[in-house]
């Protein structure tokens, strides 16, 4: 292929702002090959555990890179019988699960009306929601309506979970809530 002066410049431009391989693919070169031996590269003295898609119930396999016990890439396996190594795009994206700078990994509070985020101690905000479920159930548990209908239930409490919530915890979840008398339980990830 022919590059002119000034395909040259913009995939120079490109390699500048990290979009050079977008450039490349943009005048039909094609990048397989160079993708693949990085990929290769990447995962070539890597241990190669399978595990499973956390983020909904259609549980598509996957293999999970490590090196030295450090996850360096995680990929859709190709043996599973029902996604056969396919991932839909947030899938793909669960390496940023584990490896991500912007991850929350400490308990912040905003107390009522203020303005700054505090760090909690986890064992502290755990006390704290036991404390004001406890709470709220007590003031608001209706064990029978006015015609006298067995209820069992508060409408005080709203659980809302998320996409990253595997089958596990939601039935857990779904145990503790309804013990409770929570009826109104619902999932990001079908809002
Ligand atoms: S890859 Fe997508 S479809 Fe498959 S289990 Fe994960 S979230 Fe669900």
């Amino acid at each position: 292929m022919d590059l002119s002066r000034r395909d040259f410049f913009n995939l120079s431009a490109g390699a500048l702002t990290g979009t050079a391989l977008g450039g490349l693919a943009g005048l039909g070169v094609s990048l397989a090959p160079t993708l693949a031996r990085a990929q290769e590269a990447r995962i070539k003295h890597a241990k190669a555990t399978p595990s499973v898609c956390p983020y909904c119930s259609v549980g598509c396999a996957t293999l999970v890179h490590t090196v030295e016990g450090k996850i360096v890439n995680i990929e859709g396996d190709p043996r599973s019988p029902h996604s056969e190594g396919a991932l839909c795009p947030k899938g793909a994206a669960i390496y940023q699960l584990h490896i991500n700078p912007n991850r929350a990994t400490k308990v912040l509070h905003r107390a009522p009306g203020a303005a700054e985020w505090e760090i909690w101690g986890l064992d502290r905000a755990m006390d704290r929601v036991a404390e004001l479920v406890k709470k709220t159930r007590d003031e608001t548990f209706v064990e029978r309506l006015e015609n006298g209908k067995l209820v069992n239930s508060t409408t005080a409490i709203f659980s809302l979970g998320g996409a990253t919530l595997d089958n596990e915890w939601n039935h857990i979840q779904q145990k503790l809530l309804r013990g409770l008398g929570v009826v109104a339980i619902e999932n990001q990830a079908r809002i």
